[in-house]
């Protein structure tokens, strides 16, 4: 038989590896654990590892029976931790309880049966199914993140990984295969079990640290591109983004839709209902309107109760009847603790590339002007070409301005 552990050297390769792993768990703590959720839980799973390999050093003072039974609660309670980390992570209640219960649980169980003596093996291959199971666990919870890069998908293997390598270990275990428990460290299924654990515990770690960095990278994003209170791109960003836009469709000649939104009469909900309740009329119209848009549709706050929207690849017929969705969601909100809205629209629409970005917005602001004009609450639609041609038309030529003449006393 191999006798790989606990032989000093594995044990001291062991414990600089999982030392490796806390040292950067606890700088990824420092920078980002009032951000991302998870790390600290992450942290403590594990130094209760590095605790456990140490705890190994000791074994030729400590019964083996002790040291099986420690470390396989240990190991327990590292599978647990690491769902509740991965649970934080994903922004979801975590209640410690459950967990403490869970673990006073399996204490219980593996005390009782470790006290009936030749059952040892059996408890210790329930305790490495509840394993699995917990594993499982943070695998799935894994595969719901919103996000899905390398990282989060290299976590969700190494997980799955753990969880079959703790499914053999109890298989093997019931199976009879493994072992007499005076040579439990000398039998080479209790080594592959100990190395094939490590290496996948430490790249799941190294996966979360990278998660939590795309994570803050993530955050960092809105908060330099959106509005806090919405959600929506902030203006700047917003044009800066049409203006790419605008370069493509010069390109391409595709269509393109710009619509300009200006809750009604505002001023009297706030001062009939108080800010607060103004807030969540905002807040409403901004979920209305998300939930109607295109992944690839633009919103932007444009200032106070005036938006934006960017529609691209959309003729003038069907930017109508997006917005027009969007007003009748608005108009119709059951939402509860907000008064009955609407919201006036104006759009533009352009079918030729060649646009200035300054009379785009200014065609969309005429339109709005007009849907305010003529009574609210609807949405008013021009061209491009034709609304331009139009302002041109109603500017007063320069020679025609009569200049006020200089009266002489
Ligand atoms: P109109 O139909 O002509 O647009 O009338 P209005 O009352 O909406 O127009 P006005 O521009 O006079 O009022 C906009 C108000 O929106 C004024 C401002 O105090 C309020 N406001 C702007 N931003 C916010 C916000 O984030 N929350 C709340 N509660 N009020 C806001
Ligand atoms: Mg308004």
């Amino acid at each position: 038989m191999i006798q790989f552990y606990p032989n000093d050297f594995a044990l001291r390769s062991l414990m600089l590896i999982f030392s490796v792993g806390l040292f950067f768990l606890e700088i990824t703590r420092r920078r980002a654990a009032a951000a991302v959720g998870g790390i600290q839980l992450l942290t403590s799973a594990n130094a209760l590892i590095v605790v456990n390999v140490a705890l190994f050093a000791f074994h030729a003072k400590v019964p083996a029976s002790l040291l099986i039974f420690t470390s396989t609660l240990s190991m327990i309670t590292v599978a647990l931790m690491t769902l509740a980390a991965l649970r934080r992570f994903a922004a979801k209640h975590v209640s410690l309880w459950k967990y403490l219960c869970n673990f006073l649980l399996s204490a219980l169980a593996l005390a009782w049966l470790a006290s009936m003596g030749p059952n040892l093996p059996l408890s210790i291959a329930l305790l490495a199914a509840a394993s699995t199971l917990l594993f499982a666990l943070g695998f799935i919870e894994v595969n719901r993140l919103d996000a899905n890069g390398t990282a989060e998908q290299l976590c969700a293997g190494v997980l799955l990984c753990l969880c079959l390598t703790n499914l053999v270990r109890a298989l093997t275990i019931l199976a009879g295969l493994v072992f007499e428990l005076d040579f439990i460290f000398e039998l080479l299924p209790q080594d592959i079990y100990v190395s094939l654990y490590s290496t996948f515990m430490l790249t799941m770690i190294v996966t979360f640290i990278v998660m939590v960095d795309g994570k803050l990278q993530a955050q960092l994003t809105i908060l330099a591109t959106r509005d806090r209170q919405t959600g929506a791109y902030t203006r700047t960003v917003f044009f800066e983004l049409m203006t790419t836009e605008l370069m493509r469709v010069q390109r391409t000649n595709a269509p393109l839709s710009f619509v300009m939104v200006d809750l009604d009469k505002f001023k009297t909900i706030n001062d009939t209902w108080g800010h607060r309740v103004g807030d969540k009329v905002i807040a409403d119209f901004v979920a209305n309107t998300t939930s109607t848009l295109r992944s690839y549709d633009l919103l932007g706050r444009y200032g106070g109760d005036e938006f934006v929207i960017l529609l691209p690849n959309t003729t003038r017929d069907e930017a109508k009847a997006v917005a027009e969705r969007i007003r009748q969601r608005c108009t119709s909100s059951t939402t509860a603790g907000i008064p009955p809205y609407t919201i006036s629209m104006g759009l533009c629409c352009t079918i030729n590339g060649h646009i200035k970005l300054d009379d785009f917005i200014g065609a969309a602001d005429q339109a709005l002007y007009r849907a305010k004009e003529a009574g609210r609450n609807q949405v008013e639609a021009c061209d491009y070409g034709v609304a331009i041609e139009d302002s041109i038309a109603h500017v007063t030529p320069p020679h025609a301005i009569s200049m006020p003449q200089a009266v002489l006393p």
